[in-house]
C-alpha cells in the first residue's frame, strides 16, 4: 500500500507529525519556508508550555532534549487582583516546559532529517497544491500562510469570534527572580488583563515569558502599540509601571535594573489572535484529501496555553491512523476527526469561555475562583486538568456544572488514589 505522506509547514503539528510516521517507517516530505539557521535571527514566534501529555509524546518520539527536572515548571500560582486580591497555587500531576520555538523547531527538523525524513524548503501556496496532490497520497496542512486559510473554510458554528479578544505584548526577559520552586504565574488584573508569567528556555538559557493579555480599550493595551526599539528605556519602564500596578505579584520578583529583554530586541512579539475554527478537509480536484491540522483547523487565543498542545495531540492520532488505515478518503478524515474532535473542541470552547469570563467576572465564576483559594485540592485538580482541556470543558459548558464539580464528591478519588499509588 501506497502511504506517501505530504506536510506543508513545520511548526509543532508538521513536525511531531512527521517524527511519528518517520518511526513508523513512513515516507515523509516535509515543506517548509524556513531552514534551521532561519531561526537564530528570527523573531519570538510565541512562547508556548508544552504539558506533561504532550511532553509524554515527546519522550516517546525520542524528542524529549531537555529535562524537565532543569527547564520544567511544576504548576500555577494564581493572583487575581481586586480591592481583596486572591493568591493560591495548583500543583501539576507532572511537569510542564516551554522551550523557546527559536530552539525547539530546528532541533525537531534535524531530528526528522536524521530519521530519515525529507525537509524541502520553500514557501508553498494554494496554487501549488494540485502538483503537489499527484505526487502522495494524502496532504496534511499545517500553515494558514500561502492562501491555506481561505481554502480550509472558517467553521462559523465553532467560532464565536470575528475579531481577536485581547491584544497581546509578549516577550522574553532577564531580571525576574524565578520562584523557589519553578511555576507559571496566572495573574489577572479584573476587567484589565491577564499575565501569564512563565519559567522559558531561550538561546542564553531560563529565562522569563511574559504574556501580557491586554482588553482591548483599557489601561494595558498600550504595551501592545509601544515600539521597544524606538526607545528601550521608555518601553521598559511602561512595562515595569504596568506589572507594579496590575501584577505585583510578578513586579516584586523583579530588579528594575536588570529587567530587559534577555537576548535581543528580537524577543517582543506584539499583535493579536483571532481565535477560528476550520473545516477539517478538502478534497481535491484528482480527489486527494488535504487535512488540516494544528493551528489552521483550530486557532486559539493564547490564554490558557493551548494551542500547541492540541497540535500535537492531534499530530499524534493523526499518526496512528494514518499506520492503521490504508486508504485516505473521507472516512479516514471522519475517524481522525472523531478522534481529535473533543478535545481540541473542548480547548476552543473552554479558552473562548474564559475570554469572556475574565472581561464580565460573573458571579458563578467568581464563586469558582474564590473556592479553590481556599481548597488546595480543587486547585492542584484545576491545574492539572490543563493537560485535559475536556474535562475542563466538562466543568464550565453549563454554569450548573460548575457548582457541581466544587461540590463533588471526591472520596472515590482518594481510594483510587491510594490504591494506586
Ligand atoms: C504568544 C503566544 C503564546 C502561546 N503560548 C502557548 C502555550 O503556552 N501553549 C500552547 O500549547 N500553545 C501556545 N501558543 C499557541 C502555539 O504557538 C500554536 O498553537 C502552535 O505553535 C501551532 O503550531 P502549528 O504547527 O499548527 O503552526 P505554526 O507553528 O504556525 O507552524 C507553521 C509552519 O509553517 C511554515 N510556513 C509558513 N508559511 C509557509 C508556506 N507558505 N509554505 C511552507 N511553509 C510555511 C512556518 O515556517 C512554520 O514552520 C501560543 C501562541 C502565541 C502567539
Amino acid at each position: 500500500v501506497s502511504k506517501r505522506i505530504g506536510i506543508i509547514g513545520a511548526g509543532t503539528a508538521g513536525l511531531q507529525l512527521g517524527l511519528y510516521l518517520r518511526q513508523h517507517k513512513i515516507e515523509a516530505t516535509i515543506f517548509t519556508d524556513r531552514t534551521p539557521e532561519d531561526y537564530t535571527s528570527a523573531r519570538l514566534p510565541n512562547t508556548v508550555a508544552h504539558h506533561a501529555v504532550t511532553i509524554q509524546r515527546e519522550r516517546a518520539l525520542g524528542i524529549d532534549h531537555w529535562n524537565t527536572e532543569d527547564h520544567g515548571y511544576f504548576g500555577h500560582h494564581y493572583y487575581l487582583g481586586g480591592p481583596d486580591p486572591l493568591r493560591f497555587y495548583g500543583d501539576y500531576h507532572a511537569p510542564s516546559r516551554a522551550v523557546d520555538y527559536r530552539i525547539y523547531h530546528p532541533q525537531l527538523m534535524n531530528d526528522f532529517t536524521a530519521q530519515g525524513g525529507v525537509i524541502d524548503y520553500r514557501p508553498i501556496s494554494e496554487a501549488d497544491i494540485d502538483t503537489l496532490s499527484a505526487q502522495f497520497d494524502l496532504l496534511v496542512v499545517c500553515t494558514g500562510k500561502g492562501g491555506f486559510g481561505k481554502l480550509f473554510a472558517r467553521d462559523a458554528a465553532h467560532s464565536p469570534h470575528e475579531k481577536p479578544q485581547r491584544q497581546l505584548c509578549v516577550g522574553v526577559f532577564k531580571g525576574i527572580d524565578q520562584l523557589p520552586t519553578r511555576a507559571v504565574v496566572w495573574g489577572a488584573s479584573p476587567t484589565q488583563g491577564e499575565l501569564i508569567e512563565i519559567p522559558y528556555l531561550t538561546f542564553g538559557g531560563m529565562a522569563t515569558a511574559l504574556v501580557f493579555e491586554n482588553h482591548i480599550g483599557g489601561d494595558l493595551e498600550v504595551l501592545t502599540h509601544t515600539k521597544y526599539g524606538d526607545d528601550p528605556a521608555a518601553f521598559r519602564k511602561l512595562m515595569l509601571d504596568k506589572l507594579a500596578t496590575h501584577y505585583p505579584m510578578t513586579y516584586e520578583r523583579t530588579d528594575p535594573r536588570e529587567f530587559d529583554v534577555a537576548n535581543s530586541p528580537l524577543d517582543i512579539l506584539q499583535g493579536a489572535v483571532t481565535p477560528t475554527v476550520r473545516e477539517t478537509s478538502v478534497a481535491l480536484d484528482n480527489g486527494t484529501i488535504a487535512l488540516a491540522l494544528g493551528d489552521l483547523h483550530a486557532t486559539v487565543d493564547p490564554v490558557l496555553g493551548q494551542g500547541g498542545n492540541m497540535a500535537s495531540h492531534a499530530a499524534w492520532v493523526l499518526g496512528e491512523e494514518i499506520v492503521a488505515q490504508d486508504v485516505f478518503d473521507h472516512r479516514f478524515v471522519e475517524v481522525v476527526d472523531a478522534r481529535r474532535r473533543d478535545r481540541v473542541l473542548a480547548a476552543t470552547r473552554w479558552t473562548n469561555f474564559m475570554l469572556g469570563a475574565l472581561d464580565t467576572l460573573p458571579a458563578e465564576f467568581q464563586g469558582f475562583i474564590g473556592a479553590l483559594a481556599q481548597d488546595r485540592k480543587l486547585a492542584d485538580e484545576f491545574t492539572d486538568n490543563f493537560n485535559f482541556p475536556e474535562k475542563q470543558w466538562d466543568v464550565f459548558a453549563h454554569p450548573a456544572r460548575i457548582g457541581a464539580w466544587l461540590t463533588r464528591d471526591r472520596s472515590q478519588n482518594d481510594l483510587v488514589g491510594a490504591a494506586a499509588g
